[in-house]
Protein backbone atom coordinates (compact mmCIF):
# COMPACT_ATOMS: atom_id res chain seq x y z
CA UNK A 1 0.00 0.00 0.00
CA UNK A 2 0.82 3.45 -0.95
CA UNK A 3 1.24 5.12 2.87
CA UNK A 4 2.21 8.60 1.72
CA UNK A 5 -0.82 11.05 1.87
CA UNK A 6 -3.38 12.21 -1.28
CA UNK A 7 -4.07 15.79 -1.62
CA UNK A 8 -7.46 14.91 0.04
CA UNK A 9 -6.19 13.58 2.46
CA UNK A 10 -3.35 16.16 3.33
CA UNK A 11 -6.28 18.76 3.22
CA UNK A 12 -8.27 16.28 5.74
CA UNK A 13 -5.44 16.39 8.48
CA UNK A 14 -4.73 20.42 7.90
CA UNK A 15 -8.09 21.02 8.83
CA UNK A 16 -8.41 18.74 11.60
CA UNK A 17 -5.13 19.74 13.20
CA UNK A 18 -6.35 23.73 13.16
CA UNK A 19 -9.01 22.20 14.54
CA UNK A 20 -7.88 20.36 17.47
CA UNK A 21 -5.35 23.54 17.68
CA UNK A 22 -8.13 25.86 18.79
CA UNK A 23 -10.06 23.08 20.92
CA UNK A 24 -8.36 20.45 22.55
CA UNK A 25 -8.83 21.62 26.32
CA UNK A 26 -5.09 22.03 28.08
CA UNK A 27 -6.40 21.11 31.54
CA UNK A 28 -7.06 17.35 30.12
CA UNK A 29 -3.95 15.93 32.29
CA UNK A 30 -4.59 17.80 35.17
CA UNK A 31 -8.47 16.46 35.28
CA UNK A 32 -7.42 13.18 34.81
CA UNK A 33 -4.59 12.48 37.52
CA UNK A 34 -7.49 14.83 40.01
CA UNK A 35 -9.17 13.30 42.95
CA UNK A 36 -12.23 14.43 40.82
CA UNK A 37 -13.12 11.12 40.87
CA UNK A 38 -14.85 8.84 37.59
CA UNK A 39 -18.13 10.27 37.43
CA UNK A 40 -16.63 14.22 37.24
CA UNK A 41 -13.60 12.46 34.24
CA UNK A 42 -16.54 11.16 32.66
CA UNK A 43 -18.54 14.20 32.55
CA UNK A 44 -15.62 16.30 31.33
CA UNK A 45 -15.42 13.61 28.44
CA UNK A 46 -18.72 13.85 27.29
CA UNK A 47 -18.89 17.78 27.05
CA UNK A 48 -15.45 17.07 25.22
CA UNK A 49 -16.97 14.39 22.59
CA UNK A 50 -20.05 16.69 22.28
CA UNK A 51 -17.49 19.61 21.51
CA UNK A 52 -16.03 17.40 18.44
CA UNK A 53 -19.69 16.43 17.32
CA UNK A 54 -20.87 19.75 17.37
CA UNK A 55 -17.30 20.45 15.29
CA UNK A 56 -18.18 17.72 12.77
CA UNK A 57 -15.61 15.56 14.13
CA UNK A 58 -17.52 12.88 16.47
CA UNK A 59 -17.60 9.56 14.17
CA UNK A 60 -15.68 10.21 11.55
CA UNK A 61 -15.78 6.48 10.01
CA UNK A 62 -19.96 6.60 10.25
CA UNK A 63 -21.54 6.90 6.82
CA UNK A 64 -22.39 10.27 6.14
CA UNK A 65 -26.32 9.16 6.15
CA UNK A 66 -25.49 9.32 9.68
CA UNK A 67 -24.05 11.70 10.61
CA UNK A 68 -19.96 10.65 10.46
CA UNK A 69 -17.89 11.81 7.72
CA UNK A 70 -17.62 8.81 5.61
CA UNK A 71 -13.91 9.40 6.26
CA UNK A 72 -11.71 6.81 4.15
CA UNK A 73 -9.55 4.20 6.02
CA UNK A 74 -6.28 6.44 6.22
CA UNK A 75 -8.35 9.46 6.74
CA UNK A 76 -9.40 6.93 10.15
CA UNK A 77 -5.81 6.80 11.09
CA UNK A 78 -5.09 10.39 10.32
CA UNK A 79 -8.02 11.16 12.86
CA UNK A 80 -6.47 9.28 15.43
CA UNK A 81 -2.79 10.18 14.81
CA UNK A 82 -4.01 13.46 14.92
CA UNK A 83 -5.75 13.15 18.54
CA UNK A 84 -3.12 11.34 19.70
CA UNK A 85 -0.59 14.42 18.49
CA UNK A 86 -2.82 16.97 19.84
CA UNK A 87 -2.65 14.97 23.26
CA UNK A 88 -6.55 15.14 22.93
CA UNK A 89 -9.05 13.75 25.72
CA UNK A 90 -10.57 10.33 24.31
CA UNK A 91 -14.30 10.76 23.84
CA UNK A 92 -16.66 9.76 26.31
CA UNK A 93 -18.96 6.78 24.38
CA UNK A 94 -15.91 4.82 23.49
CA UNK A 95 -18.27 1.24 22.66
CA UNK A 96 -21.24 3.56 21.49
CA UNK A 97 -18.71 4.75 18.58
CA UNK A 98 -16.49 2.33 17.57
CA UNK A 99 -18.31 -0.90 18.54
CA UNK A 100 -21.89 -0.54 18.46
CA UNK A 101 -23.05 2.62 16.21
CA UNK A 102 -21.34 0.49 13.67
CA UNK A 103 -23.11 -2.65 14.73
CA UNK A 104 -26.63 -0.93 13.99
CA UNK A 105 -25.79 0.99 11.38
CA UNK A 106 -24.68 -2.30 9.89
CA UNK A 107 -27.57 -4.81 11.16
CA UNK A 108 -30.02 -2.60 12.66
CA UNK A 109 -33.88 -1.23 11.23
CA UNK A 110 -34.02 2.25 9.22
CA UNK A 111 -35.94 3.18 12.94
CA UNK A 112 -33.27 1.95 15.28
CA UNK A 113 -30.67 4.01 12.99
CA UNK A 114 -33.51 6.78 13.23
CA UNK A 115 -34.02 6.65 17.22
CA UNK A 116 -30.22 5.84 18.01
CA UNK A 117 -27.33 6.89 16.20
CA UNK A 118 -27.04 10.74 16.74
CA UNK A 119 -27.36 10.79 20.44
CA UNK A 120 -24.20 8.01 20.35
CA UNK A 121 -22.11 11.03 18.38
CA UNK A 122 -23.48 13.70 20.91
CA UNK A 123 -22.41 11.65 23.98
CA UNK A 124 -26.26 12.17 24.62
CA UNK A 125 -26.54 8.40 25.17
CA UNK A 126 -23.83 6.63 26.61
CA UNK A 127 -23.58 2.31 25.81
CA UNK A 128 -22.25 -0.24 27.08
CA UNK A 129 -21.77 -3.98 25.90
CA UNK A 130 -23.35 -7.02 27.76
CA UNK A 131 -22.07 -9.75 26.86
CA UNK A 132 -19.57 -11.39 29.18
CA UNK A 133 -21.37 -13.75 31.73
CA UNK A 134 -19.88 -15.76 34.70
CA UNK A 135 -19.52 -18.80 33.18
CA UNK A 136 -19.47 -17.48 29.65
CA UNK A 137 -16.27 -14.92 28.35
CA UNK A 138 -14.17 -16.79 26.02
CA UNK A 139 -17.00 -19.32 25.67
CA UNK A 140 -19.51 -16.68 24.51
CA UNK A 141 -22.08 -18.91 22.53
CA UNK A 142 -22.63 -20.39 25.74
CA UNK A 143 -24.20 -17.37 27.59
CA UNK A 144 -27.26 -18.50 29.90
CA UNK A 145 -29.19 -14.81 30.36
CA UNK A 146 -32.35 -15.45 28.85
CA UNK A 147 -34.65 -13.66 27.21
CA UNK A 148 -39.08 -15.23 26.65
CA UNK A 149 -41.41 -13.87 24.57
CA UNK A 150 -44.23 -12.22 26.36
CA UNK A 151 -47.05 -10.39 23.99
CA UNK A 152 -44.87 -7.93 21.99
CA UNK A 153 -42.11 -7.74 24.77
CA UNK A 154 -39.08 -9.68 25.78
CA UNK A 155 -38.47 -10.69 29.52
CA UNK A 156 -35.14 -10.66 30.59
CA UNK A 157 -32.95 -12.88 33.29
CA UNK A 158 -29.70 -13.73 34.05
CA UNK A 159 -26.03 -11.79 34.70
CA UNK A 160 -23.84 -10.13 32.98
CA UNK A 161 -20.25 -9.15 33.82
CA UNK A 162 -17.42 -7.07 33.49
CA UNK A 163 -19.47 -4.73 32.38
CA UNK A 164 -17.46 -1.65 30.92
CA UNK A 165 -19.99 1.54 31.39
CA UNK A 166 -22.55 -0.07 33.21
CA UNK A 167 -22.30 2.98 35.45
CA UNK A 168 -22.36 5.40 33.20
CA UNK A 169 -24.91 4.35 30.51
CA UNK A 170 -27.84 4.48 29.40
CA UNK A 171 -28.49 1.50 26.94
CA UNK A 172 -26.65 -1.67 26.50
CA UNK A 173 -26.40 -3.96 23.74
CA UNK A 174 -27.19 -7.09 25.19
CA UNK A 175 -26.81 -10.77 23.99
CA UNK A 176 -29.88 -13.01 25.48
CA UNK A 177 -30.49 -16.94 24.78
CA UNK A 178 -33.91 -16.60 23.25
CA UNK A 179 -34.15 -20.65 21.91
CA UNK A 180 -32.91 -22.64 24.85
CA UNK A 181 -33.26 -26.16 22.40
CA UNK A 182 -31.10 -24.69 19.34
CA UNK A 183 -27.50 -25.80 19.21
CA UNK A 184 -25.36 -22.87 21.46
CA UNK A 185 -24.68 -20.39 18.54
CA UNK A 186 -28.41 -20.12 16.87
CA UNK A 187 -30.16 -19.73 19.93
CA UNK A 188 -29.03 -16.02 20.44
CA UNK A 189 -30.09 -12.51 19.74
CA UNK A 190 -28.67 -9.25 20.40
CA UNK A 191 -31.50 -6.65 21.54
CA UNK A 192 -30.85 -3.33 22.87
CA UNK A 193 -31.93 -2.45 26.68
CA UNK A 194 -32.76 0.47 28.69
CA UNK A 195 -30.97 0.79 31.38
CA UNK A 196 -33.53 2.59 33.42
CA UNK A 197 -36.02 -0.09 32.62
CA UNK A 198 -37.29 -1.82 36.10
CA UNK A 199 -35.11 -5.27 36.95
CA UNK A 200 -32.04 -3.74 35.52
CA UNK A 201 -29.38 -3.69 38.51
CA UNK A 202 -25.89 -2.58 38.00
CA UNK A 203 -23.33 -3.55 40.99
CA UNK A 204 -19.82 -2.27 40.74
CA UNK A 205 -16.60 -4.05 41.02
CA UNK A 206 -13.58 -2.30 42.04
CA UNK A 207 -10.65 -2.86 40.56
CA UNK A 208 -6.56 -3.16 41.81
CA UNK A 209 -5.84 0.36 39.98
CA UNK A 210 -9.08 1.61 42.66
CA UNK A 211 -11.65 2.43 40.03
CA UNK A 212 -15.40 0.77 39.32
CA UNK A 213 -14.75 0.49 35.46
CA UNK A 214 -16.59 -2.27 35.19
CA UNK A 215 -19.54 -3.97 36.78
CA UNK A 216 -21.96 -6.63 37.20
CA UNK A 217 -25.11 -6.42 35.26
CA UNK A 218 -28.55 -8.33 37.17
CA UNK A 219 -31.87 -8.83 34.65
CA UNK A 220 -34.78 -9.76 36.81
CA UNK A 221 -37.46 -10.01 35.04
CA UNK A 222 -36.69 -7.16 32.84
CA UNK A 223 -39.36 -6.36 30.09
CA UNK A 224 -37.81 -5.18 26.33
CA UNK A 225 -40.06 -4.31 23.62
CA UNK A 226 -39.48 -6.53 20.55
CA UNK A 227 -38.82 -3.79 18.22
CA UNK A 228 -35.46 -3.40 20.17
CA UNK A 229 -34.27 -6.34 18.71
CA UNK A 230 -30.89 -6.17 16.34
CA UNK A 231 -30.61 -8.55 12.99
CA UNK A 232 -33.16 -10.80 13.93
CA UNK A 233 -34.37 -12.92 16.06
CA UNK A 234 -32.13 -16.40 16.61
CA UNK A 235 -29.15 -14.27 14.25
CA UNK A 236 -27.60 -12.86 17.50
CA UNK A 237 -24.18 -14.33 16.89
CA UNK A 238 -23.56 -12.94 13.60
CA UNK A 239 -24.61 -9.71 15.19
CA UNK A 240 -22.42 -10.10 18.06
CA UNK A 241 -19.21 -11.58 15.43
CA UNK A 242 -19.69 -8.77 14.44
CA UNK A 243 -19.14 -6.45 17.26
CA UNK A 244 -16.32 -8.06 18.20
CA UNK A 245 -14.45 -7.65 14.97
CA UNK A 246 -15.13 -4.07 15.63
CA UNK A 247 -13.47 -4.02 18.74
CA UNK A 248 -10.63 -6.15 17.93
CA UNK A 249 -9.96 -4.56 14.52
CA UNK A 250 -10.34 -1.07 15.39
CA UNK A 251 -9.00 -0.54 18.93
CA UNK A 252 -6.01 -0.60 18.49
CA UNK A 253 -6.04 2.78 16.14
CA UNK A 254 -4.08 6.23 17.64
CA UNK A 255 -2.55 3.63 19.82
CA UNK A 256 1.33 3.75 18.16
CA UNK A 257 1.26 7.42 18.90
CA UNK A 258 0.48 7.00 22.20
CA UNK A 259 3.13 4.58 22.53
CA UNK A 260 6.02 6.65 20.66
CA UNK A 261 4.91 9.42 23.48
CA UNK A 262 5.33 6.48 25.87
CA UNK A 263 8.87 5.42 24.95
CA UNK A 264 10.44 9.07 24.45
CA UNK A 265 9.34 9.95 27.81
CA UNK A 266 10.78 6.46 28.93
CA UNK A 267 14.34 7.47 27.07
CA UNK A 268 14.35 10.65 28.87
CA UNK A 269 13.82 8.77 32.41
CA UNK A 270 16.30 6.49 31.06
CA UNK A 271 18.93 9.51 30.69
CA UNK A 272 17.35 11.87 33.93
CA UNK A 273 17.84 8.35 35.58
CA UNK A 274 21.63 7.57 34.83
CA UNK A 275 20.89 4.88 32.50
CA UNK A 276 21.09 5.34 29.62
CA UNK A 277 24.45 3.74 29.46
CA UNK A 278 22.96 0.14 31.21
CA UNK A 279 23.34 -2.39 28.49
CA UNK A 280 20.12 -4.04 29.23
CA UNK A 281 18.07 -0.67 29.39
CA UNK A 282 19.45 -0.43 26.01
CA UNK A 283 18.41 -3.12 24.45
CA UNK A 284 14.83 -3.57 26.10
CA UNK A 285 14.24 0.20 24.83
CA UNK A 286 16.25 -0.57 20.88
CA UNK A 287 13.16 -3.91 21.30
CA UNK A 288 10.02 -1.61 22.71
CA UNK A 289 11.07 1.12 19.67
CA UNK A 290 11.31 -1.75 16.93
CA UNK A 291 8.00 -3.51 18.25
CA UNK A 292 6.06 -0.11 17.99
CA UNK A 293 7.19 0.09 14.15
CA UNK A 294 5.77 -3.31 13.70
CA UNK A 295 2.59 -2.05 15.31
CA UNK A 296 2.41 0.84 13.18
CA UNK A 297 2.92 -1.26 10.06
CA UNK A 298 0.61 -3.95 10.95
CA UNK A 299 -2.11 -2.04 11.94
CA UNK A 300 -1.74 -0.31 7.95
CA UNK A 301 -1.72 -3.38 6.41
CA UNK A 302 -4.88 -4.15 8.30
CA UNK A 303 -6.32 -1.00 7.67
CA UNK A 304 -5.79 -1.21 3.97
CA UNK A 305 -7.63 -4.58 4.27
CA UNK A 306 -10.54 -3.18 5.93
CA UNK A 307 -10.74 -0.32 3.20
CA UNK A 308 -10.94 -3.17 0.37
CA UNK A 309 -13.38 -5.11 2.32
CA UNK A 310 -15.16 -2.41 4.42
CA UNK A 311 -16.16 -4.56 7.59
CA UNK A 312 -13.14 -5.87 9.85
CA UNK A 313 -12.29 -9.11 9.67
CA UNK A 314 -9.98 -11.58 11.85
CA UNK A 315 -6.95 -10.39 11.60
CA UNK A 316 -7.67 -8.00 14.15
CA UNK A 317 -7.07 -10.12 15.95
CA UNK A 318 -3.15 -10.09 15.06
CA UNK A 319 -3.25 -6.20 16.22
CA UNK A 320 -5.50 -6.92 19.30
CA UNK A 321 -2.62 -9.08 20.24
CA UNK A 322 0.15 -6.89 19.20
CA UNK A 323 -0.89 -3.74 21.27
CA UNK A 324 -2.44 -6.11 24.35
CA UNK A 325 0.80 -7.40 24.53
CA UNK A 326 3.14 -5.13 23.55
CA UNK A 327 1.98 -2.15 26.36
CA UNK A 328 2.47 -5.02 28.71
CA UNK A 329 5.80 -5.05 28.17
CA UNK A 330 6.06 -0.99 28.21
CA UNK A 331 4.55 -0.92 31.52
CA UNK A 332 6.57 -3.54 32.78
CA UNK A 333 9.78 -2.26 31.53
CA UNK A 334 8.84 1.24 33.22
CA UNK A 335 8.47 -0.35 36.39
CA UNK A 336 12.28 -1.72 36.55
CA UNK A 337 13.20 1.39 34.95
CA UNK A 338 12.21 3.38 38.07
CA UNK A 339 12.68 1.38 40.77
CA UNK A 340 10.66 1.82 43.80
CA UNK A 341 9.22 5.15 42.74
CA UNK A 342 7.05 2.85 40.11
CA UNK A 343 5.58 2.07 43.05
CA UNK A 344 3.95 5.47 43.86
CA UNK A 345 0.36 6.73 42.96
CA UNK A 346 -0.92 10.01 42.02
CA UNK A 347 -1.20 10.50 45.65
CA UNK A 348 2.42 11.04 46.58
CA UNK A 349 4.09 14.41 45.69
CA UNK A 350 7.19 11.80 44.42
CA UNK A 351 5.52 9.93 42.15
CA UNK A 352 7.04 9.85 38.33
CA UNK A 353 5.21 11.33 36.28
CA UNK A 354 2.01 12.26 38.32
CA UNK A 355 1.39 8.40 38.79
CA UNK A 356 0.90 7.61 35.66
CA UNK A 357 3.40 4.39 34.96
CA UNK A 358 2.54 2.98 38.14
CA UNK A 359 -1.47 3.27 36.90
CA UNK A 360 -0.58 2.03 33.46
CA UNK A 361 1.24 -0.71 34.67
CA UNK A 362 -1.92 -2.05 36.73
CA UNK A 363 -4.35 -1.07 34.13
CA UNK A 364 -2.15 -3.02 31.17
CA UNK A 365 -3.21 -6.37 33.09
CA UNK A 366 -6.40 -6.04 32.00
CA UNK A 367 -5.24 -5.67 28.11
CA UNK A 368 -4.59 -9.24 27.64
CA UNK A 369 -8.70 -10.25 28.62
CA UNK A 370 -10.33 -7.52 27.28
CA UNK A 371 -11.81 -7.83 23.77
CA UNK A 372 -11.18 -11.40 24.14
CA UNK A 373 -7.63 -13.22 25.77
CA UNK A 374 -4.75 -13.59 23.81
CA UNK A 375 -5.31 -17.14 23.84
CA UNK A 376 -8.69 -16.45 21.89
CA UNK A 377 -7.12 -14.49 19.76
CA UNK A 378 -3.86 -16.85 18.44
CA UNK A 379 -6.94 -19.55 18.01
CA UNK A 380 -8.80 -17.24 15.49
CA UNK A 381 -5.46 -16.37 13.84
CA UNK A 382 -4.72 -20.29 13.48
CA UNK A 383 -7.53 -21.19 12.55
CA UNK A 384 -9.79 -18.26 10.52
CA UNK A 385 -6.12 -16.38 9.40
CA UNK A 386 -3.72 -19.05 8.86
CA UNK A 387 -6.78 -22.00 8.11
CA UNK A 388 -5.46 -24.49 10.27
CA UNK A 389 -7.86 -27.33 12.03
CA UNK A 390 -9.94 -25.50 14.56
CA UNK A 391 -8.46 -26.55 18.36
CA UNK A 392 -11.76 -27.24 20.08
C1 LIG B 1 -10.66 -4.50 31.07
C2 LIG B 1 -11.80 -5.40 30.68
C3 LIG B 1 -12.97 -4.86 30.10
C4 LIG B 1 -14.03 -5.70 29.75
N1 LIG B 1 -15.19 -5.12 29.25
C5 LIG B 1 -16.22 -5.92 28.93
C6 LIG B 1 -17.47 -5.35 28.49
O1 LIG B 1 -17.63 -4.13 28.43
N2 LIG B 1 -18.49 -6.18 28.17
C7 LIG B 1 -18.36 -7.54 28.24
O2 LIG B 1 -19.31 -8.23 27.89
N3 LIG B 1 -17.21 -8.11 28.68
C8 LIG B 1 -16.14 -7.34 29.03
N4 LIG B 1 -14.98 -7.90 29.50
C9 LIG B 1 -14.90 -9.36 29.67
C10 LIG B 1 -13.97 -10.06 28.69
O3 LIG B 1 -14.50 -10.06 27.38
C11 LIG B 1 -13.74 -11.48 29.23
O4 LIG B 1 -13.10 -11.35 30.48
C12 LIG B 1 -12.89 -12.31 28.28
O5 LIG B 1 -13.58 -12.60 27.10
C13 LIG B 1 -12.41 -13.62 28.96
O6 LIG B 1 -13.48 -14.32 29.50
P1 LIG B 1 -13.44 -14.87 31.01
O7 LIG B 1 -13.01 -13.73 31.88
O8 LIG B 1 -14.73 -15.54 31.28
O9 LIG B 1 -12.25 -15.92 31.04
P2 LIG B 1 -12.35 -17.43 30.57
O10 LIG B 1 -13.05 -17.52 29.26
O11 LIG B 1 -12.89 -18.26 31.70
O12 LIG B 1 -10.83 -17.80 30.35
C14 LIG B 1 -9.95 -18.17 31.42
C15 LIG B 1 -8.62 -18.54 30.83
O13 LIG B 1 -8.75 -19.70 29.96
C16 LIG B 1 -8.25 -19.42 28.67
N5 LIG B 1 -9.07 -20.07 27.66
C17 LIG B 1 -10.43 -20.11 27.63
N6 LIG B 1 -10.85 -20.79 26.53
C18 LIG B 1 -9.74 -21.18 25.86
C19 LIG B 1 -9.50 -21.91 24.65
N7 LIG B 1 -10.52 -22.36 23.90
N8 LIG B 1 -8.22 -22.09 24.25
C20 LIG B 1 -7.18 -21.62 24.99
N9 LIG B 1 -7.34 -20.95 26.17
C21 LIG B 1 -8.60 -20.71 26.57
C22 LIG B 1 -8.34 -17.91 28.53
O14 LIG B 1 -7.42 -17.41 27.57
C23 LIG B 1 -8.01 -17.44 29.94
O15 LIG B 1 -6.62 -17.41 30.14
C24 LIG B 1 -13.91 -7.10 29.91
C25 LIG B 1 -12.74 -7.64 30.48
C26 LIG B 1 -11.72 -6.81 30.88
C27 LIG B 1 -10.48 -7.40 31.52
Amino acid sequence: MDLNLTPQETAFRDELRGWLAANVPKDWIKIRNSEGGMEARFEYLKQWQKKLYDGGWAGVHWPKAYGGRGASTMEVVIFNEEMARAEAPPMANVLGLGLIGPTIIAYGNDAQKQRYLSKILSAEEIWCQGFSEPNAGSDLANLRTEAKLDGDHYVINGQKVWNSYGWAAHWCELVVRTDPNAPPHKGLTVILVDMKTPGVEVRPLRQMTGETEFNELFFRDVRVPVENVVGGVNEGWKVAIGTLMHERGTFGAGLTITYKRNFNRLVELAHQLGKAKDPIVRQKLGQIYADIEIMRLTQMRQFSKISQSGVPGPEGSVQKLIWSELNQRVQQFAMELLGPYAQLTNHSPDAVDDGMWNYGFLRSRGNTIEAGTSEIQRNIIGSMVLGLPKSY
